[in-house]
C-alpha cells in the first residue's frame, strides 16, 4: 500500500521526529500552521477515524497520553493547546493515515468550522 506516513513511520520518507514507541511515532509537521505544529500518528495504518473500533481504540487513548506528555515537554501545556483530527473531504484530511496535530505556542483562532 502506497501511503506517505507508512513511509515516514518506516524511515523511506525523512521526518523530524519528537517521540517513538512500539505503537506510536511523532514527528514536526512540514508546512507548520503554529509554533508547535506535531502530527501524532498510529504505526498501525488507519485511514482516519472512521477506521476506529472498539478493537483497535485503545491506541487512541495512547495517543492523547503522548499529545499531553509532549505538550509538556515542548512548554505549551500551560499556554494552552489543540488536539485536531480531520476526517474525510469536508474537514479537509489530505493524507489518509490517521493523524492527530497538536497545535500550540500561540493564541490559536477561536473559530472551530
Ligand atoms: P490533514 O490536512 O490531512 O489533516 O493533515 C496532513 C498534514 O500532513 C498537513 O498539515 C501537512 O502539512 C502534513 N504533511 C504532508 N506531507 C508531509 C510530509 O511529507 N512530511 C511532514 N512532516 N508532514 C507532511
Ligand atoms: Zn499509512
Amino acid at each position: 500500500m502506497d501511503c506517505l506516513f507508512c513511509s515516514i513511520i518506516k524511515g523511506d520518507i525523512p521526518s523530524t521526529k519528537v517521540y517513538e514507541d512500539e505503537t506510536v511515532y511523532a514527528f514536526k509537521d512540514i508546512n507548520p500552521m503554529a509554533p508547535v505544529h506535531v502530527l501524532i500518528i498510529p504505526k498501525k495504518h488507519l485511514s482516519s477515524i472512521n477506521d476506529v473500533t472498539a478493537e483497535n481504540s485503545a491506541v487512541i487513548a495512547h495517543i492523547y497520553e503522548v499529545a499531553a506528555q509532549l505538550a509538556k515537554e515542548l512548554g505549551i501545556d500551560e499556554s494552552g493547546y489543540r488536539v485536531v483530527s480531520n476526517c474525510g473531504a469536508d474537514a479537509g484530511q489530505t493524507v489518509f493515515h490517521l493523524h492527530f496535530h497538536l497545535l500550540g505556542g500561540k493564541k490559536l483562532k477561536v473559530e472551530m468550522c
